[in-house]
Parts: structure tokens; sequence; C-alpha cells
């Protein structure tokens, strides 16, 4: 198994998406935003 280290769950995918998918906010505590880029098959 793959280590989690490097991965974000994306509320809108539902699924673990790694973080370099994620755009930054240093405003949220892991600096990283919320939502995965919106560029992935499923997203509006
Ligand atoms: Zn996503």
């Amino acid at each position: 198994m793959e280590s989690d280290e490097g991965m974000k769950r994306c509320p809108d995918c539902g699924e673990a998406t790694a973080l370099s998918e994620f755009g930054r906010n240093q405003s949220l505590a892991d600096g990283r935003a919320r939502h995965c880029k919106p560029r992935l098959p499923g997203h509006a």
C-alpha cells in the first residue's frame, strides 16, 4: 500500500487526491485549498 502522505481528500471528488492537485491557501491549516483544482473529471 502506498502512504497517504501527500494526499488529501477532496470533498468534491469524494476521494483522496494528490496535494499537488490542490491550490495554495495559506488561511487553511494545511496551507492547501479545500478543493482540488477544478480540472478533474466530475468537476463543474
Ligand atoms: Zn476535487
